[in-house]
């Protein structure tokens, strides 16, 4: 055996042919996230893994502080601007530790001594938001709970109770695990209290009218790229009055200063959001990206609201998410029959959340119209054969 075979992944034996598949030839990805990244963008990480743009060294082998790597880091930032137009007076970091470590770095930097923070809670995410922040000490007021509703819905502004002086309103405007979506933001106490938003897991299928926020995060596996980096736009007055005393890796003002570099970036992550920007301009940026979004959607709620109650979609018709869209069956065993037949006829991906069970199925922004059109069919064909 060659060596560069004894390293090789194993074959896999099975001959299977799925009866869906994509352009290229591979299945449907409904992941939640890590999740489906577009074909063209997967076939660019080929090329620049084995020479990055004629410089001889794949992407992968390339020192974080080299000429090659500083232009890439540069350009990721202006793309990243001119796809969210961003303002300039926010700054656009890359970080480690996930959306989930915003958690406790967000209140670490920007909430001043003996004041309170708001959360709204939504959702599995938004809920451990909460807790990771009330763990880390943050005296937090829950204004809104969606949890006595097992979340399927997002609240309307009249429920929503603010205390009397937050510094920051945090909310989660998608919510990857129960499967809803605020239509737009609330709006906090006019105070010169800030919106805090993870959007994790729909950064950038829509507008975004960043003024309206003081600090926006979004792990970059879901709708960005590849895992191992966390965006963060976050306004500079805010980075400019932070707290002091926050060890110096875990400081935004430790991030702006040394470029999102203060040690070994996930230089990979960044780089595949680069790629990701390039391929949503080219798709027509964030307004067409939003039309194609709510078609997809569109698609698959159709199926679901067509099958007569054997599709039983967890979330109110006006909180439905165009991301994630989650749905259950009469019972786990039919549940998992039609998990099973999905994936072998290629449409793979759909369990849900293990704090939820039933199905999920995740349609990012790189996922196909052509999937949707395929799961569709395929709900109306086993709903027929098992209804
Ligand atoms: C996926 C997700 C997270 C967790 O992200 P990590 O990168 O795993 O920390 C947090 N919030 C939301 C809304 C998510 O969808």
């Amino acid at each position: 055996m060659s060596p560069a075979a004894s390293i090789a992944q194993p074959a896999n034996a099975s001959a299977h042919v799925p009866r869906y598949h994509t352009a290229g030839g591979r299945a449907f990805n409904f992941n939640a996230g890590p999740s489906i990244l577009p074909e063209e963008v997967i076939r660019t990480f080929q090329e620049d893994m084995w020479n990055f743009r004629g410089s001889g060294l794949g992407i992968l082998e390339h020192s974080h502080r080299d000429k090659w790597f500083d232009e890439l880091l540069f350009e990721t930032i202006d793309l990243v601007r001119k796809v969210g137009s961003i303002p300039k007076n926010y700054h656009v970091l890359f970080m480690t530790g996930g959306s989930s470590s915003q958690n406790f770095i967000v209140p670490y930097n920007l909430l001043p001594k003996g004041r309170t923070a708001d959360y709204i809670d939504t959702d599995f995410w938004s809920s451990r938001s909460i807790d990771d922040a009330r763990q880390f000490g943050v005296p937090v007021h829950v204004a809104f709970t969606g949890k006595s509703e097992k979340y399927t819905r997002v609240p309307a502004p009249s429920e929503i109770t603010f205390s009397d002086n937050p510094a920051y309103v945090h909310f989660t405007s998608n919510n990857t695990i129960y499967g809803t979506q605020f239509r737009s933001e609330p709006t906090p106490p006019s105070n010169g209290a800030y919106l805090v938003c993870d959007a994790c897991s729909d950064i950038f299928s829509r507008p975004i009218d960043f003024t309206k926020y003081g600090l926006v995060y979004a792990s970059v596996q879901k709708n960005l790229g590849i895992t191992g980096a966390t965006l963060v736009v976050v306004r500079d007055d805010l980075v400019q009055n932070s707290n002091a005393d926050v060890p110096r890796m875990l400081q935004y003002r430790t991030m702006v200063k040394e470029e999102s570099r203060p040690n070994t970036p996930p230089h990979f992550a960044i780089y595949s959001a680069s790629v990701m920007m390039r391929w949503i301009l080219a798709q027509g940026g964030l307004p067409a990206i939003e039309k194609r979004n709510h078609e997809k959607a569109g698609v698959i709620y159709a199926a679901l609201d067509a099958s007569g109650g054997f599709y039983r979609p967890h979330a109110e018709k006006n909180s439905r998410s165009v991301m994630n869209i989650t749905f259950r069956l009469a019972n786990e065993d039919l549940e998992t029959r039609f998990l099973n037949d999905a994936s072998s006829a290629g449409l793979m991906g759909m369990k849900g959340h293990r704090a939820t069970g039933g199905c999920r199925v995740s349609i990012y922004n790189a996922f196909p119209i052509e999937g949707c059109r395929a799961l569709a069919e395929f709900m109306g064909d086993f709903a027929r054969k098992n209804g």
